[in-house]
């Protein structure tokens, strides 16, 4: 089977004897792609759902439109979908299970379109800077978070484009988008294209940490499994798994380039362990040594590694 390129008259479809066939399947016959899915889902013994509008215009807020063309192919167990921009750049893509309703996997997609054509990642800057990209009587570079999407070069296969916001870059065009961005870094998280930008049930949340907030949940959590600053063994495993939960935190700090701040709390947070009774053997040492590799991995900071040693001597 083979999706055909060449749209001619001279092909159509075996089944409706209308529409111009687009499918072909070895020893089969050919098709147009309503008809197809069609059969394909009979094969699946699947009801088709997939009733939903074939073209949608997306405008944005400065009054620019796009309309999409809107398709979908049933795959064996996999359906794949695709909004091509008619006069445009813009093109999205999804996969579905060939058992999910149709139309509803449909809004989902359509919602995809919208976020992605109404989240930008160029933005105008506003007065010149050198090595920076001109392109229609604007300056131009890549916001600090945004999405570039590598596509095939038609015209010469040996390159590739780089297509952002719908528009499409080449090589040395990328250069001048991070121009401006001299001494900074990229951290790159190369996805594919299809890939759900959230998976189900996952939803973003804003947080907020700082020093304060993490010794704020550190305290709690030893208000909740200590009786009065006293931890039994069997208050360890509850205790650890809350723990982690304030170190995950703690390591976000530190890898956001707080480290100031992480290296403040990670000697605060080991300060309130030291003040927890334990009849546990493991406690609190291979904690505080967790707090210490996250904020201070070199085992540099003297007043953490004293805080440490102290607290060990003592015993
Ligand atoms: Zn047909």
């Amino acid at each position: 089977m083979e999706p055909k390129n060449e749209k001619t008259p001279d092909y159509i479809c075996d089944i409706c004897r209308k529409k111009p066939a687009t499918v072909q399947i070895s020893g089969e016959g050919q098709y147009c792609l309503d008809c197809y899915n069609e059969k394909m889902l009979n094969a699946y013994g699947v009801e088709n759902t997939f009733d939903y509008p074939k073209s949608m215009t997306v405008i944005e807020p400065n009054g620019a439109m796009h309309t999409f063309q809107i398709e979908h192919m049933v795959l064996g167990p996999l359906v794949s979908w695709d909004a091509i921009e008619q006069g445009g750049h813009y093109h999205f893509k999804e996969s579905s299970n060939v058992e999910a309703n149709g139309s509803a996997t449909a809004q989902m997609f359509f919602r995809k379109i919208v976020d992605g054509v109404c989240t930008k990642s160029l933005e105008e800057v506003p007065h010149r800077i050198d090595n920076i990209l001109f392109r229609n009587d604007k300056y131009i570079q890549l916001r600090d978070k945004g999405s570039i999407n590598i596509v095939e070069d038609e015209a010469d296969s040996e390159r590739v484009l780089f297509e952002i916001d719908g528009e499409r870059f080449r090589g040395e065009d990328l250069e001048k988008l991070f121009g401006g961005r001299q001494g900074f870094v990229i951290r790159y998280d190369v996805q594919d294209g299809v890939a759900p930008i959230l998976k189900e049930n996952e939803y973003l949340v804003p947080v907020y940490i700082t020093k304060d907030s993490l010794i704020g949940e550190m305290n709690m959590v030893v208000n909740i499994y200590t009786d009065r600053k006293f931890l039994s063994y069997k208050n360890v495993l509850g205790f650890r798994e809350a723990f982690d939960k304030v170190l995950d935190k703690l390591k976000v700090l530190a890898d956001a380039g707080k480290r100031k701040e992480a290296l403040a709390a990670g000697r605060e947070m080991v300060r309130i362990l030291t003040e927890i009774e334990t009849d546990d053997d493991s406690f609190p040492i291979s904690d505080m040594e967790l707090i210490s590799d996250i904020v201070d991995p070199f085992g540099i900071d003297e007043k953490l590694r004293n805080l440490i040693w102290d607290y060990i001597e003592g015993l």
